[in-house]
């Protein structure tokens, strides 16, 4: 069970579980359930770190708070290794999208980076096309992000890239550059951005998480619409010398994708009550709560709405709020986004909030 910090029965959990979400971030190789991970780990034969679910959560939360990236990276390891057969990879696409639908979503985005699997032995169209076949046996709206690993030499950027823009149109609906970001900022893959951008293929980058601000602005010039985290643009807000460069970014209208729990994991925040969502929301950037990596942290989409509230200072209006934006800056079409507007302004008048 996800969400081990807030009682099940907690009656704020069990009343943002009704939440309609936009989902806008969230790895399908740090999603899976734990009984699928099991169960795939043994149709390879390979050693699994437990023998039952519970034990796998164990393990996943031992190393999400070891307090470093490496420790946290680790059971990508084991996920990765688990996916690499083309049914698996549909199945964990599946699940996903069910979990996604059972708490509340009303659209999903979900990314992956297919070339992982290359060495593994699956082609990476083979993997898209197994992804996509999952997803959309879910009925959920949902589709795919490709992400390249940015760690990795800018042609395989701009491999993951044209295959992001082969799939376009046909369930892939963006490209993100994933991974370590410090050392491997978004300009060393400015060919493949420009390509993506040039083929009109929205992009969302992972950005100014474990590296500076700055990263934010530079990733906005090479044509990202959304930010993955951005939280540390947080720490240029009071600096009078860096107002320039956030207004630039206020300017261009980017959407935040802030994942509070993963960011305590890996170091980026100290807690969720100090996460710097609180600043970027009150310096007026647009912002939503998402999950990142639902398994590996222990988190769900209801469990992060309701930190929020309670840790963070958040009402439920804002909450919506965020949702509306989430819903008008997704990649997915016209008739998604406006069935998730519709969708929360139903849950808003359902609660008597006012302005919606
Ligand atoms: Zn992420």
């Amino acid at each position: 069970m996800p969400d081990t910090d807030l009682h099940p029965e907690d009656p704020l959990l069990a009343r943002l579980r009704s939440l309609p979400k936009v989902v806008l971030h969230d790895h399908l190789d740090g999603s899976l359930r734990p009984q699928t991970l099991l169960e795939l780990l043994d149709a390879r034969g390979l050693p699994a770190p437990a023998p039952h679910a519970a034990g796998v959560e164990a393990w996943m939360d031992a190393r999400a708070h070891a307090g470093t990236l490496e420790a946290y990276l680790e059971g990508f390891g084991l996920t990765v290794a688990a996916m690499a057969e083309p049914s698996a990879l549909a199945r964990v696409a599946l699940e996903a999208a069910q979990d996604a639908q059972a708490d509340g979503a009303v659209l999903a985005e979900f990314r992956i980076a297919p070339l992982l699997f290359e060495p593994l032995g699956i082609g990476p169209d083979a993997a898209v096309e197994a992804l996509l076949d999952g997803l959309a046996r879910s009925g959920l709206r949902c589709g795919l992000i490709v992400c390249a690993m940015r760690h990795l030499p800018p042609r395989e950027t701009l491999r993951a890239a044209e295959l992001a823009l082969r799939w376009a149109g046909r369930g892939v609906i963006g490209f993100d550059l994933a991974g370590a970001e410090a050392g491997h900022p978004p300009a060393v893959h400015a060919q493949a951005l420009a390509r993506v951008r040039g083929a009109g293929l929205p992009i969302t980058l992972h950005a100014g998480e474990a590296d500076a601000g700055p990263r934010v602005l530079e990733a906005v010039r090479h044509g990202a619409r959304r930010i993955g985290h951005g939280v540390r643009l947080a720490d240029l807000l009071a600096d009078p010398a860096q107002q320039a460069l956030v207004d630039e970014v206020r300017a261009a209208g980017v959407h935040f994708e802030v994942c509070p729990t993963s960011n305590v994991h890996t170091g980026a925040a100290a807690s969720v009550a100090q996460h710097p969502i609180r600043a970027l929301w009150d310096a007026g950037l647009a912002l939503s709560v998402q999950t990142d990596n639902r398994l590996i942290s222990g988190v769900s989409a209801s469990g992060e709405a309701c930190r929020l509230v309670r840790e963070a200072g958040f009402a439920e209006a804002d909450l919506v709020r965020m949702g509306l934006d989430a819903a008008d800056q997704s990649f997915l079409g016209e008739d998604a986004r406006q069935a998730a507007r519709l969708a929360l302004r139903a849950w808003a008048h359902g609660r008597a909030l006012p302005g919606f």
